[in-house]
């Protein structure tokens, strides 16, 4: 469903150029369960960035789902964003003055849906996350763990097949961390959606089906399952 093809990403520091990322190139399957690992500042967001359509590479080729990102204009790319792609961050980046229901409706008005034809999806989302009951509170009013959770249902609501997630679990104890992991997975394969994170939370890489290693911008090594690491 996602590939790169010797994809660079250089930023332009002063009179510096700095390579975000090097040469990478990867396929990924549909349904995927995976995470990109290493160091701060290795290029784990510049590279969720690129696949998600928030950037464009310096260099290289981005096909999803058959189509190439470079060939689509600023309108297409955030089409198709609003449209296959859920994004969950670090901080939850809920809209503070909407409530729980209202946080997961948005991504649906914005692809132009009636509130009246996608009520019932939305509640069902909101139930599955285990937040039913709380449409009415305020991002304020809920834990770090359910905004983590009402950050999921807004990823997922619109059914999307590439949700992205940067450091979903950085901000949350032990606990809640594991409980959002697993209720990723399980969303995983309910939904048949591929999840890509990126991470250094030793937790979330027990879970995932495949871990990629970057380190100073290029791939190191590409572990699928429980193999043994292959360095390369
Ligand atoms: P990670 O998410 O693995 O910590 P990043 O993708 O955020 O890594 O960053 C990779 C490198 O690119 C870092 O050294 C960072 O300082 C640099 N970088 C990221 N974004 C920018 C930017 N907008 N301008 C300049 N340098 C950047
Ligand atoms: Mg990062």
């Amino acid at each position: 469903m996602l590939e790169l093809k010797h994809v660079e990403k250089v930023y332009r520091v002063g009179a510096e150029d700095f390579h975000a990322l090097r040469d990478v190139s990867l396929k990924i399957e549909s349904g995927a369960f995976m995470a990109f690992i290493g160091p701060s500042g290795s290029g784990k967001t510049t590279l969720l960035n690129l696949v998600g359509g928030l950037d464009r590479p310096t260099e290289g080729e981005i096909i999803l789902e058959g189509r190439n990102l470079a060939d689509l204009n600023k309108d297409q790319l955030a089409e198709l964003r609003r449209k296959k792609i859920g994004f969950i961050f670090q901080f939850h980046n809920l809209l503070p003055v909407y409530n729980v229901y209202e946080n997961v409706l948005f991504p649906l008005l914005l692809n132009d849906e009636k509130e009246s034809a996608v009520r019932d999806s939305v509640m069902n989302i909101i139930e599955r996350v285990g937040l039913g009951g709380l449409e009415k509170k305020k991002p304020t009013e809920l834990s770090g763990g359910q905004c983590q959770r009402v950050a999921i249902a807004r990823a997922l609501v619109k059914k999307p097949s590439l949700v992205l997630a940067d450091e979903p679990t950085a901000n949350l104890d032990a606990e809640n961390s594991r409980a959002i992991l697993e209720l990723t997975s399980e969303l995983n394969r309910e939904f048949g959606c591929a999840f890509l994170f990126s991470t250094h939370d030793d937790k979330l890489i027990q879970y995932v089906n495949r871990k990629i290693k970057l380190d100073d911008g290029r791939v190191i090594s590409d572990v699928n399952g429980s193999s043994e690491e292959v360095e390369r």
